[in-house]
């Protein structure tokens, strides 16, 4: 099979795309035949050494895919699936996976669209609803909505009656969001923006990028509001004094974090969004595992539009 290897940390270049035995399934796992890889921010940090936990080297990166089962216990040969993480990598033509990590994918989805699933929309399903608690009638900001974290967010907050406000930096990723179900849009680049927000008075913020903004969200918040962290790439000084006027909460969120229970809850969410058309990922940019180190740069680059997705088959009609 061919698949992404990293020997060493460092630039994108560092994934080479080789030819590598086939992985064979042992009586508990599942071999899937991978058709799309989503790329998530965590994949960069990752590649470049600038995580937390690290994988040993070498190794195969990619956490979300979507494909169809080759064999294993549970699953019919040939049945759709997406990936909730795998044993040996997604960025590959197969992936070796735990029964768990293996999830129906309805044929309404594409793979592409399913390789943008598991951390993208369990990250906004585990911060709306199973960290903040999110209610019907409530206003949500997504601080950062025209990526894949955002763009599930700005869904389902949408269908579960919240009032929703987005940002974005570009006319197209405003477009999106406003696309997506966004009541509200605002430019985060835009002079003046949080004027606009504050008049709104958010019961609820999702943040994708707390280092910039977190002092700012704590004054947006109406009175008992929450903040939940979601993304944050260095320090920032907060007053917390805003947290003591408003009886405000902030709270942390890890995807990894996520107790069985919760990830029960969140594939069941993610099953019934797909099926009752509550969710539809939006794919913006898709590249071949060749073109990975591209599909790196453009995640990190901003103008966010939705998910960016590797093909790891050469035909995309498959996708
Ligand atoms: P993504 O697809 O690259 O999207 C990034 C989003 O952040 C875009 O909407 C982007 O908007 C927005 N953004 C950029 N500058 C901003 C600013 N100054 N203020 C507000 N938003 C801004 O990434 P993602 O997959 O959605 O992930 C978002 C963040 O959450 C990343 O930092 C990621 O590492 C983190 N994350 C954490 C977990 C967890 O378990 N805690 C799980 C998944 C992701 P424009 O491009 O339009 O400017």
């Amino acid at each position: 099979m061919r698949a992404i290897v990293v020997n060493e940390f460092g630039e994108p270049e560092v994934m080479k795309v080789q030819e590598r035995p086939d992985p064979v399934p042992g009586p508990d796992q599942v071999l899937v035949e991978v058709h799309a890889t989503g790329v998530n921010p965590v994949d960069i940090y990752i590649r470049s050494g600038k995580y937390g936990r690290l994988p040993q080297l070498p190794y195969t990166p990619g956490t979300d895919a979507a494909g169809v089962v080759r064999s294993g216990p549970g699953f019919e040969p040939g049945a759709r699936v997406y990936l909730a993480g795998s044993l040996t990598g997604t960025c590959a033509e197969l992936a070796l996976c735990a029964p768990e990590q293996v999830h129906p994918l309805p044929e309404s989805t594409s793979f592409e669209q399913g390789a943008g699933l598991y951390v993208p929309y369990g990250t906004a399903y585990r911060a709306l609803f199973l960290r903040a608690h999110a209610r019907p009638g409530e206003t949500v900001l997504v601080h950062g909505a025209s990526g894949g974290v955002g763009q599930a967010a700005v869904q389902w907050a949408r269908a579960a009656g919240l009032t929703v406000l987005g940002t974005a930096s570009t006319e197209p990723g405003l477009d999106l969001v406003r696309r997506l179900g966004a009541h509200h849009v605002f430019n985060h680049a835009a002079p003046g923006y949080l004027d606009e927000l504050r008049a709104l008075r958010p019961n609820l913020i999702l943040e994708m990028l707390a280092n910039v903004n977190l002092e700012n969200d704590l004054s947006l918040l109406a009175p008992r509001g929450r903040v939940v962290v979601i993304g944050s790439r260095g320090k920032i000084e907060i007053d917390p004094r805003w947290t003591m006027t408003g009886d405000l909460t902030l709270l942390g969120l890890s995807l990894a974090n996520a107790s069985p229970e919760e990830m029960g809850q969140i594939h069941a969410a993610i099953r019934a969004g797909l099926e009752c058309a509550i969710l539809s990922p939006v794919v913006g940019k898709t590249f071949s595992l060749e073109e990975a180190p591209a599909a790196h740069r453009a995640v990190m680059q901003g103008g966010a539009f939705g998910k960016v997705v590797l093909r790891t088959t050469s035909s995309p009609a498959r996708c």
